[in-house]
């Protein structure tokens, strides 16, 4: 079984008028900070499909060969393959009553699959050579094997050419909510909490 990262709530002390949540941002935007602090603040389990699917990629499997050399190449995994986990991992019981979601969509056909799926769209906004810095000054104990300069900066290209379209697609439905992701942890987390507010 896999077992991706859920941070299970223990005292949501919060109610909120939308249920299923996308965060999206370049690497280092604070998508998985938010989204842990969020998911224990609304008592929804917060799911990165990043985490997802570096778990498939233990797997000594054909498939798990194939996760993990897409992964390690900085690569994306392909739109079927991606569907079909995401949405076989969201039939879980503990995701029936809305889900945070970090790392999809990540392209237009993921989110036209998608669609129906997702309530509110969380854009976490920061410049590439600030995601650049951040990682610079990332403790070196904790970085992966794609997580190199080299390729951060492919991910960025991967992000402006495939997921910022997926910004303009939720736009146009009304869905996305752009933050200024340069703000402090605190500020951007209240920020959250009001624009989620009933
Ligand atoms: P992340 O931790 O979100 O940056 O994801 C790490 C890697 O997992 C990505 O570079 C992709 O290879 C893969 N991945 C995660 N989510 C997706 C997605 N929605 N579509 C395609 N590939 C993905």
């Amino acid at each position: 079984m896999i077992n991706s990262q859920i941070t299970k709530h223990t005292r949501p002390d919060l109610v909120i008028a939308y249920k299923k949540i996308v965060l999206i941002g370049i690497q280092g935007s604070g998508k998985s900070t938010q989204g842990n602090l969020l998911s224990k603040k609304i008592g929804s389990p917060y799911l990165s499909t990043g985490h997802m699917v570096r778990d498939v990629a233990k797997d000594k499997s054909r498939f798990g060969r194939y996760i993990k050399e897409t992964i390690n190449a900085g690569l994306l995994i392909a739109d079927d393959i991606m569907i079909k986990l995401v949405t076989d991992y969201l039939k879980k019981k503990e995701y029936k009553n809305g889900y945070i979601l970090d790392g999809f969509p990540r392209t237009v056909d993921q989110a036209k699959e998608f669609e129906g799926c997702v309530d509110k769209v969380i854009y976490l906004k920061i410049p590439d050579k600030e995601a650049l810095w951040r990682l610079s000054y990332r403790d070196s104990e904790g970085i992966r094997d794609d997580e190199t300069l080299g390729g951060v900066r492919k991910r960025i290209e991967l992000f402006h050419k495939f997921t910022e379209p997926v910004l303009d697609y939720y736009r146009q439905k009304g869905l996305l909510v752009e933050l200024n992701g340069q703000k402090s942890v605190k500020v951007i987390q209240k920020e959250i909490l009001s624009l989620l507010s009933p």
